[in-house]
């Protein structure tokens, strides 16, 4: 297995785990997109599980160059960057994740905007490249459960779409030898789940936008986000975790990523008041296993050897 200081890890600065430790913990990686996508998305489950003995890792393939930060968080960084990694962090500490590793891709920014052809863009990127970093850190992690977004980003953001299909590719390449290979030995989680934004919570959106006057097809700060379509595309619930625990935990990593605060995944608000009226629960569709007809999990590692 080659050093930890050949993956490009973020967080923690010291490392942490030793051999023994990772045969003994269930381990569970979410491989998503932005800093902020692991607090704003699955915060929720990430912090439940880490708090409940799991080691639980994260991969974050952009550095989040194009989130919007207004001036006064840009104090004492040098970059947007360099203020998103140091909010990741802090996020990161609150979960209580084991560790986080950066990709290095450029943010993309949403569905035709001209930073999607961007070079170093992770659209641009091809997806076997994207895929073989993923499967590295699926064979140097091992987790038992790795997570992602749904098939459509969640919200058809493009990096998260790539994060998807690069997350599953890797998912079956993992234990394959032959494909992307490396000096790490092959390995084969156990299984894969999609976040899934709550579609009673999207429809009430469309509902409350309406009511207030304002149109569901542009939602967000740059209204670029149709929340109306998206409350259309059903996919199942295999999947849901309760957080109700670990709230604080889930709230404290949200605040984390101040300089986010008006984006699509507002931590404050009428969006958190909504959210924990449905009972501070997260969502999944599991893809693998194949879930069996009525399928209904309350814990993402039920059945889960380690
Ligand atoms: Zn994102």
């Amino acid at each position: 297995m080659p050093a930890f200081h050949e993956f490009e890890r973020l967080f923690p600065k010291e490392p942490l785990l030793g051999p023994s430790a990772l045969e003994t913990h269930p381990r569970i990686l979410a491989v998503l997109a932005h800093p902020d996508d692991e607090s704003f998305g699955m915060g929720g489950t990430l912090a439940f599980y880490a708090w409940s003995g799991a080691q639980v890792f994260l991969v974050c393939a952009t550095n989040g160059d194009l989130g919007e930060v207004a001036p006064e968080f840009l104090h004492g960084y040098a970059s947007v960057v360099e203020r998103r990694k140091a909010e990741l962090c802090k996020a990161a500490e609150s979960l209580g994740l084991a560790g986080v590793y950066m990709l290095g891709y450029r943010d993309s920014g949403m569905p035709g905007s001209p930073d999607n052809q961007h070079p170093q863009a992770l659209a641009a990127a091809p997806l076997d490249e994207v895929a073989a970093r993923v499967t590295q850190y699926i064979r140097l992690l091992r987790p038992h459960v790795v997570l992602t977004f749904d098939p459509i980003g969640g919200y058809r953001h493009p990096d998260h779409i790539v994060a998807h299909h690069a997350t599953v590719k890797a998912f079956h390449a993992a234990a394959d030898s032959q494909v992307y290979p490396s000096d790490l030995a092959p390995y084969q989680p156990q299984k894969l789940y999609f976040h899934l934004i709550s579609r009673t919570f999207l429809r009430l959106g469309v509902i409350l936008m309406r009511l207030f006057g304002k149109d569901p097809k542009r939602f967000g700060r740059n209204g670029d986000i149709n929340l109306a379509a998206l409350a259309k595309e059903d996919f199942p619930v295999h999947a849901q975790i309760s957080y109700r625990l670990v709230e604080k935990q889930r709230k404290a990593a949200a605040l984390a990523h101040a300089s986010q605060m008006s984006g699509p995944g507002v931590a404050g608000g009428v969006f958190e008041r909504i959210l924990r009226f449905f009972g501070s629960k997260d969502q999944f569709m599991r893809a693998y296993p194949a879930p069996e007809p009525g399928l209904h999990e309350s814990d993402l590692l039920a059945d889960v050897r380690i």
